[in-house]
């Protein structure tokens, strides 16, 4: 019952079978069951919730549903509040509260969705298996020995151990997508500028985005519908990011004729031969279904890594200079003088990997290497975008392993960060780019879920929501689900 789709639940809700109350009783069962194993929530409220969700029955009684009514969605802890904690699992952040909603949440809660909780999450989103968090590791549902991916690592493991029916994560640089394919969900990454960044504590500001986790393509087109449209704080929101029948497209469930792009240098030595594996086998579905497989290039593709690990920690350093003691969390005690609250609360307040980013973004732009690191990183930024816009010109959508390993084991790879940056070889170039892309589940490999990952240009989501429903009606991957001890 936990496994279900929020399409599902919304269709219960309205036929009156039961009601939001009880649907959050039921996951608020099961997430507080299972959350001392998985570790996927930092916040979660049972109260608060059950408030809302009791103020949604009264408005669908009173005034009828709203496209959200009633569905539990959990938050990754990087969105701000009013209500709760928002602490972006940073020591730094430790008991912020939040004055306002972001524009997400504000969405969401016009939509009539019930807000489930904060999830766990890579201190600052600068990670990609969540052991940076200040709350320590999440554990990834099909595995607990490993982790669930990271930046957004509790929003997939709470979506896939079924303690919510769905969540919103961020991207800078695949933290939606690559969490999405550890543990065996469906994420996408909107176009950059679709959704508002407003109150969504900043990492990199030209990369990030938000977007939907959730177990179907479908309930990922619901979830992105409300998420997406203009909003006029903030300067990068566009005036037409509003979502155009992104359900139709999902529904048609067709993708004759589509030609799919198949990347040479996304098939590189060291993936895993099970990710291999299942990505070929779903390249083949996709035929069978109908499709053109096209070979093509994006021969910048071996620079994406090195450009983002210049870039974003660039952008990190000068968002993160705003925690300095004064009007954030964290103060160091008893501080001698200014400079010495500033850097003994830096020093206490960020976790190492936040540090050395900080460290390597301040030293990029610093006078005498700005041309020779941040500047050369944005050139080839732009000749990624090239690559895409040159791929494109013969190919509708791009289809790509969303990472070349499954899940690894907790601590493998923390003594490690060129290893651990490398795990996002195959989802940064999207967000260099701005482009669209949703990963969803495409096999198994040693027993732990493998994603493939849908790119399009700029503004056209509609390409892989529908490409990627029709997979999913092909296959049975959305029924498979993991078996955890201590369930309820
Ligand atoms: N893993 C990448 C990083 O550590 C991406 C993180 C993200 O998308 N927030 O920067």
């Amino acid at each position: 019952m936990s496994f279900e789709t929020l399409t599902t639940w919304r269709a219960r809700l309205a036929q009156g079978e039961l009601s939001a109350r009880e649907l959050a009783e039921s996951y608020l069962a099961r997430a507080q069951a299972l959350n001392p194993t998985l570790n996927a929530f930092v916040h979660l409220d049972g109260d608060e919730v059950l408030k809302q969700a009791e103020a949604s029955d009264a408005h669908r009684a009173a005034h009828g549903a709203r496209p959200l009514e009633g569905l539990p969605i959990a938050i990754k802890d990087i969105f701000c509040t009013q209500d709760g904690p928002t602490q972006c699992c940073s020591r730094i952040l430790k008991g912020y509260h939040a004055p306002y909603d972001a524009h997400v949440i504000t969405l969401l809660k016009e939509a009539g969705a019930v807000l489930f909780g904060k999830t766990n999450m890579d201190e600052f989103a600068m990670g990609s298996s969540n052991e940076t968090s200040a709350f320590g590791p999440c554990r990834n549902p099909w595995d607990v020995s490993r982790i669930p991916g990271g930046s957004s690592g509790g929003s997939a493991c709470a979506v896939a151990a079924g303690m919510a029916p769905a969540a919103l994560g961020t991207d800078t640089g695949g933290s939606i997508r690559q969490p999405a394919a550890l543990c065996g969900i469906t994420g996408m990454k909107p176009t950059y500028g679709r959704v508002s960044r407003r109150g969504i504590i900043a990492f990199a500001s030209s990369l990030d985005q938000a977007g939907p986790m959730t177990r179907s393509v479908e309930d990922t087109a619901l979830l992105a519908s409300v998420l997406c449209g203009h909003d006029p704080a903030d300067a990068t929101s566009v005036a037409d990011a509003r979502a155009v029948d992104w359900l139709g497209a999902c529904r048609a469930r067709d993708m004759r004729g589509l030609r799919i792009g198949r990347p040479r240098e996304y098939f590189i030595d060291g993936m895993d031969e099970g990710v291999a594996r299942a990505v070929d086998a779903a390249f083949e579905t996709c035929r069978v279904l109908g499709a053109e497989i096209v070979d093509v290039s994006l021969p910048h593709t071996s620079a994406a890594v090195a450009a983002y690990y210049v870039i974003a920690p660039s952008e990190a350093s000068a968002n993160l200079a705003r925690y300095d003691g004064v009007r954030f969390g964290h103060r160091c005690d008893a501080p001698a003088d200014l400079l010495d609250m500033y850097t003994r609360t830096r020093d206490e307040g960020f976790g190492a990997e936040v540090k050395r980013r900080i460290l390597t973004g301040t030293f990029a732009l610093s006078s005498g290497y700005y041309d020779a690191y941040y500047l050369k990183a944005q050139k080839v930024r732009t000749l990624i975008r090239q690559d895409f816009e040159q791929a494109f010109a013969r190919v509708d959508v791009l289809l790509t392993p969303t990472s070349p390993v499954p899940a690894f084991r907790i601590g493998e790879k923390t003594d490690d960060p060129l290893t651990m940056y490398l795990s996002d070889v195959f989802t940064i170039a999207v967000n260099l780019a701005g482009l669209p892309a949703l990963s969803q589940p495409c096999g198994f490999a040693h027993g732990l879920p493998v994603g493939m990952q849908w790119i399009a240009p700029a503004w056209h989501e509609d390409r892989i929501l529908a490409a990627a429903s029709a997979y999913e009606a092909a296959t049975d991957w959305l029924a498979r689900t993991p078996e955890l001890e201590g369930e309820q």
